[in-house]
């Protein structure tokens, strides 16, 4: 451990650097707007004239140089704020165009793979998607004649999901968003920015797309933030996701915020500090796994661009003592042991380590991955390197009784 944490103080450094520009753009953002202590109290009932809750939109929308944003509790997860940015701006006989492969599991039944109830394909929307190349990168030259007269919406994911691929800076996807722009200015760029968020000094609006969603139990919740999602980009675009999130007439007009306004000014305030703390975090865990014998994939010296690490493990066993060694760590449910689980959607078992302040939440420490070859266990999140240090550390100590088992 401690030749791992020496050998990844440059990157340290370079993260610490990350952490002030992100941390003086969101500083600049509440300034701009004026945010007082009256912004940080909530609202009950139809939620009328929750100025908490619009100024908080107004400060995302700066943060990620949007028209607008859609910031909500009423958005239950990150998947919720992807399906509002899809629902609401395309329609019949319009066409989904995935440049990154496969999408995420939970954006399957949203596009409707197996013809979903509700999904957008049973909306009569169609799908497509131009598979990665042989090196795992987005296929820019089939990107390029990819584009049907009915492609409305081109998405991207930024962050690798469960695959073993690196995940795709800023600039690999302001190369491919340039692509569609130059010859379609029309088609609308919408990027899945989950985990991306304050990974690197831009965020894909600035670079060219014109809709990114996330989770906001993810990094720009800052590990605050009690639940919710958000949209942001282009205000005809976020007005018709606010159609679908609540109702005609309606708009953003309505939504009590309750609770919700504190912890989420709070946890965006916070969030480059905690994305670079789980930034150390995934840079130590690839040395230290590395230096172990195992793959690891980004390098801990490699760009990122999301908090997430890959760790191959090789075997079923390995999976469940690194989950089990995880949950050790944790500061609630430390006593409980994980168990695989069959889910809803998954075709193989997965199990999840994590004990956390906010259910779910994996801007705090956890680790997931779906049980089969080659055993990849994804690593992410942490409050604090300290945190993260004991976590992998018990990790590895219970990976070592399985071997001399
Ligand atoms: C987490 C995540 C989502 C959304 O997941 P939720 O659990 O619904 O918040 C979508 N795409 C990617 C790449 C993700 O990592």
């Amino acid at each position: 451990m401690q030749e791992a944490s020496t050998s990844c103080l440059p990157i340290f450094q370079e993260i610490a650097e990350l952490v002030e520009n992100n941390q003086l753009k969101i500083l600049r953002a509440f300034q701009q707007h004026r945010i007082t202590d009256f912004h940080l109290n909530g609202s009950t009932g139809y939620g009328y004239g929750d100025e908490g809750r619009d100024k908080l939109e107004k400060v995302y929308a700066t943060v990620f140089k949007a028209e607008k944003a859609l910031v909500r509790a009423q958005i239950v997860s990150g998947t919720h704020a992807l399906a509002l940015g899809l629902m609401g701006n395309l329609q019949r006989g319009e066409e989904l165009l995935s440049a990154t492969g496969r999408p995420y599991d939970t954006l399957l039944k949203v596009i409707g793979i197996h013809g979903e109830d509700g999904s957008l394909r049973q909306m009569g929307i169609n799908y497509r998607e131009i598979p990665l190349t042989k090196e795992k990168e987005i296929n820019l030259e089939q990107l390029g004649t990819s584009i049907s007269p009915q492609t409305k919406i081109v998405i991207f994911q930024r962050s690798k999901g469960y695959e073993w691929r690196p995940s795709f800076s800023i600039e690999k996807l302001a190369q491919a968003i340039k692509i569609i722009k130059d010859n379609f200015p029309e088609i609308i760029c919408m990027v899945d920015n989950c985990y991306g968020e304050f990974v690197e000094n831009q965020e894909p609006l600035e670079v060219g797309a014109d809709l990114i969603a996330g989770s906001l139990i993810k990094n720009p919740g800052g590990g605050l933030a009690l639940t919710g999602g958000y949209l942001a980009g282009k205000e005809n675009l976020i007005n018709k996701a606010a159609l679908r999130l609540t109702a005609p007439g309606i708009d953003l007009e309505v939504g009590s915020s309750l609770n919700f306004n504190r912890p989420a000014y709070q946890g965006l305030f916070m969030a480059p500090l905690i994305v670079g703390e789980a930034l150390k975090g995934a840079v130590l865990a690839a040395k230290f796994f590395q230096l172990l014998g195992f793959s690891v994939l980004p390098q801990f010296d490699e760009q990122r661009t999301d908090i997430i690490q890959a760790i191959r493990l090789g075997s079923r066993e390995l999976m469940l003592s690194f989950c089990h060694g995880l949950q050790k760590a944790c500061p609630l449910d430390a006593y409980v042991k994980p168990e695989p689980a069959l889910l809803p959607g998954y075709t193989d078992e997965v199990i999840m380590a994590g004990g956390t302040f906010i259910q779910g939440s994996s801007i705090e420490l956890s680790a997931d991955g779906p049980i089969r070859p080659p055993y990849n266990i994804y690593l992410q999140g942490g409050l604090s390197l300290a945190h993260i240090k004991t976590g992998i550390m018990l990790a590895a100590e219970e990976m070592n009784k399985t071997k001399s088992v």
